[in-house]
């Protein structure tokens, strides 16, 4: 299974998917989105290294400490 991390085009929050899922929602905001044609920051077979990337693209989105 190949998992990506993409960032919600409304609230900006970084997640993991699954690349093949068509339609995903952001479990931030709500808001509900086509996979395809966004743009996948980081692709893996991985859970464990999805989680971590998408941990760091929100430290790089959204700096470290609280939200
Ligand atoms: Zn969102």
């Amino acid at each position: 299974m190949r998992f990506g991390a993409i960032v919600c085009p409304r609230c900006k929050r970084a997640r993991g998917i699954i690349l093949t899922s068509k339609t995903t929602a952001c479990p931030h905001c709500g808001k509900k989105f086509k996979t395809r044609g966004l743009k996948v920051y980081y692709k893996t077979d991985s859970a464990k290294e999805l989680a971590a990337a998408v941990g760091k693209l929100n430290e790089s989105l959204h700096g470290t400490g609280k939200e």
